[in-house]
């Protein structure tokens, strides 16, 4: 396994709306392996292939307390969407950024796992926000794209601020 680059904001490749896996081969499960370390080892709760670089419509999630529930997501789509909530939310490629997003509180979600198998889950609390999250990442959405402009300004702003101190 190896530890991914995670594509930090503004890179043009968060903006792309990712392909369908057509074939889950050695490859891919590599990469959802990679991607599941790269994710530990960021101490996120989620990751998208965009995120790392790859044109593909896969996420991983490991929103347990213990680190040790991962699920891999292929080719996904919300089936159900219910009720909505503020929460304040983060993201591995807006390093230092948080910002409260309005989401369903309870979604139905169907995928493919890395058999190829297609599982349905319905989530609630953070897990559900984790995957409307990292769904829209597949489409090109990043989480500051809810917030009213001034506010995104703001925000973008202070990672500009937080870049320059890092290099
Ligand atoms: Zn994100």
């Amino acid at each position: 396994m190896a530890i991914l680059k995670v594509l930090k904001y503004p890179d043009p490749f968060l903006k792309i709306k990712a392909k369908p896996v057509e074939k889950i081969d050695e490859t891919i499960v590599k990469i959802t392996q990679d991607m599941l370390e790269t994710m530990y080892a960021d101490t996120g709760v989620g990751l998208a292939a965009t995120q790392a670089g790859f044109n593909l419509r896969i996420f991983v999630i490991d929103c347990s307390e213990t680190h040790d529930h991962p699920v891999v997501f292929i080719n996904p789509e919300i089936t159900e969407k219910i009720e909505e909530i503020d929460s304040e939310e983060g993201c591995l490629s807006f390093p230092g950024i948080y910002a409260n997003v309005r989401r369903a509180r309870k979604v139905t979600i169907q995928a493919l796992n890395t058999q190829g198998q297609l599982f349905t889950e319905t989530y609630t609390g953070l897990e559900a926000r984790c995957v409307q999250h990292e769904l829209d990442h597949l489409n090109g959405i990043v989480f500051l794209d809810y917030l009213a402009p001034i506010k995104r300004k703001m925000l973008e702003k202070k990672m500009q601020k937080m870049q320059k101190k890092v290099l």
